[in-house]
C-alpha cells in the first residue's frame, strides 16, 4: 500500500500521525475514521502556495461536502481558507463552529426557501446562484437593507474523463445554466439592475476526481472566453470561480493532479489570456476538497473472518460496511489496505473486503492482496477521507464511526461514536 502524509511502519505495523494503529484500536475501537492532520496542514499549505501570482487576486476555498464538522471548520479558519456550503445543515456547522459567514460561499441547484431565508438572515458572504428560478426567490426573499454579492453558476459544457456521476458540466448536467444562452445574459443583466444585489461573476464545477490537467486549462479558456464576451457587452465579470475536482490517488496504480503544476498553469493561462485582450485581471478562486482531505484519511476496521465461496472467491469481512464506506458501491471506486498489525508481512492472496451490511453489494475493497487476514486483525483502507465520513448513513441502523484527528502522537475524537441511543433519537413510539 502506497503511504500517505505521516503514515509509516514501524517493526511490522503502520502508524499515523506517530499513532500505531493498535493503540488508535485500543483508545478509540473499530471501525474508526482517522485524519492525519500534519497532512491535510501539507495539503492546503500547497494549494494555497500554488495557487499565487503576481499579478492575480486568489482566493482559496474548502468545499465542505467532502468533510465537515465543527473541528474541521476551525482546522479550515485556521489555515485561513475561505469555505463552500451546499446546505443549511453544512452552512449551520460553518455557523456554530464560529467560522465568519462572509467568507462563505453558499452553492446549490435547489436550494430550499429555508435556506435562502437563513442565508439572508445570516448575511452569508455569496451566494451562487444556480438558475433563474433560484433569483425569482432571492428577489422575493430579500430582507432589504444590504447588498447580497452573487455569482453565477454556469455550464461551459467541459467534459471530464471521471465517473458519470461526478460530473458536472455534461450537456444534460443538473448544474448551472448554459453559458452560452442569451437566457444566461438576460439573468446577469437582470441581477445588475437589482440594487439589492451585487453581481460580482461567473462560477463553473467540471467535477470531482479528475486527473487529467487538460480538463481545468479548457474550462479555464472557456471561463475566460465568456468573460472576454462579456466585457464585449459591456458587463465586467470581476470574480471567476473554477470550482474544485483535482483529482487524488486512491491506488498504487492512480495518477494524481500535480497540483504545484497544474494550479500555477491555470494562473498563467488567465494572465497570459488578460494581456492578450486587454482584460482587467478577475479575482480568482478554486473550491478543492478532495485534494485537502482524501489522502489524509484511513478508516481502521477489524477482521471478522474469512470465507471462500464455492467460486474459490476470498471474502475477508469487517466490522463496517458500505454505510462507512459508500464509495465503492457507489462510483466504483478502488481503493488501497494493508493488514494493519502485520503492515509488511507477504501479501498472498487476493481477497475482497466485504462489509456486515444485508446487501451482496456491500463491498468496502472489490480486490486487494493481503497477508492472510485473521479474525482481530486490523484493515486499514487508505484515502477515505474526502466523501466517506460525510456520505456515511445508518443503514441497517448501523451506527456511524467515530472520527479521530491525529497528530504528534496524540489522537482527539472530534465526531463520537453513535450511540443505539442515537438512532432513536428520532424516533417516535
Ligand atoms: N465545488 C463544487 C461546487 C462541488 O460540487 C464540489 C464537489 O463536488 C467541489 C467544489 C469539490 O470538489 P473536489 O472534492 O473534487 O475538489
Amino acid at each position: 500500500m502506497r503511504l500517505f502524509g505521516t503514515q509509516e511502519v514501524r517493526e511490522n505495523e503502520l502508524y499515523i500521525g506517530g499513532m500505531s494503529v493498535s493503540e488508535l484500536k485500543k483508545q478509540f475501537g473499530t471501525p474508526l475514521y482517522v485524519m492525519d492532520v500534519a497532512h491535510m496542514k501539507a495539503q492546503s499549505k500547497l494549494i494555497k502556495e500554488s495557487f499565487s501570482h503576481p499579478s492575480i487576486s486568489t482566493g482559496v476555498m474548502y468545499a465542505s461536502k467532502a468533510f465537515l464538522n465543527l473541528a474541521m471548520v476551525k482546522f479550515i479558519q485556521d489555515q485561513d481558507y475561505l469555505i463552500e456550503v451546499v446546505s443549511e445543515g453544512e452552512l449551520y456547522t460553518v455557523e456554530q463552529a464560529g467560522y465568519p459567514l462572509q467568507n462563505v460561499f453558499f452553492h446549490g441547484n435547489a436550494k430550499t426557501a429555508a435556506e435562502l431565508d437563513y442565508a439572508f438572515r445570516s448575511r452569508v458572504g455569496t451566494i451562487i446562484i444556480d438558475n433563474h428560478q433560484e433569483f425569482v426567490m432571492l428577489k422575493a426573499q430579500h430582507p432589504g437593507g444590504f447588498v447580497q454579492r452573487v455569482m453565477v453558476r454556469l455550464n461551459p459544457l467541459i467534459e471530464s474523463e471521471t465517473h458519470e456521476y461526478i460530473q458536472t458540466t455534461m450537456n444534460d448536467s443538473k448544474f448551472g445554466v448554459y453559458a452560452y444562452d442569451e437566457s444566461t445574459l438576460t439573468l446577469v443583466q437582470s441581477i445588475q439592475k437589482d440594487h439589492r444585489f451585487a453581481f460580482v461573476g461567473i462560477h463553473s464545477h467540471i467535477g470531482s476526481q479528475i486527473v487529467n490537467p487538460n480538463t481545468f486549462y479548457a474550462q479555464v479558456e472557456s471561463m475566460m472566453g465568456i468573460v472576454r464576451d462579456y466585457a464585449d457587452k459591456g458587463i465586467s465579470i470581476q470574480e471567476v470561480n473554477l470550482g474544485g475536482g483535482f483529482g487524488v490517488a486512491y491506488t498504487e496504480a492512480d495518477h494524481e493532479v500535480e497540483l504545484a503544476v497544474v494550479l500555477p498553469n491555470m494562473l498563467k493561462t488567465i494572465a497570459l489570456f488578460c494581456e492578450e485582450h486587454q482584460l482587467t485581471i478577475p479575482k480568482v478562486y478554486i473550491e478543492p476538497a478532495r485534494s485537502i482531505v482524501a489522502n489524509a484519511g484511513t478508516t481502521l476496521y477489524t477482521v471478522h473472518s474469512t470465507k471462500t465461496t464455492p467460486s474459490g472467491k476470498q471474502f475477508c469481512f469487517v466490522d463496517g460496511s458500505m454505510a462507512d464506506h459508500i464509495r465503492t458501491v457507489l462510483y466504483q471506486a478502488t481503493y488501497d489496505a494493508v493488514v494493519a498489525n502485520r503492515a509488511t508481512d507477504p501479501v498472498n492472496t487476493t481477497y475482497t473486503i466485504g462489509g456486515r451490511a444485508c446487501e451482496s453489494g456491500d463491498i468496502i475493497v472489490r480486490s486487494v492482496k493481503l497477508a492472510t487476514p485473521q479474525a482481530g486483525d486490523l484493515i486499514a483502507v487508505s484515502t477515505t477521507g474526502a466523501y466517506h465520513y460525510s456520505m456515511a448513513s445508518n443503514y441497517n441502523r448501523f451506527t456511524k464511526p467515530a472520527v479521530v484527528f491525529v497528530e504528534n502522537g496524540k489522537g482527539k475524537v472530534v465526531v463520537k461514536r453513535e450511540t443505539l441511543d442515537d438512532l432513536l433519537r428520532n424516533d417516535v413510539k
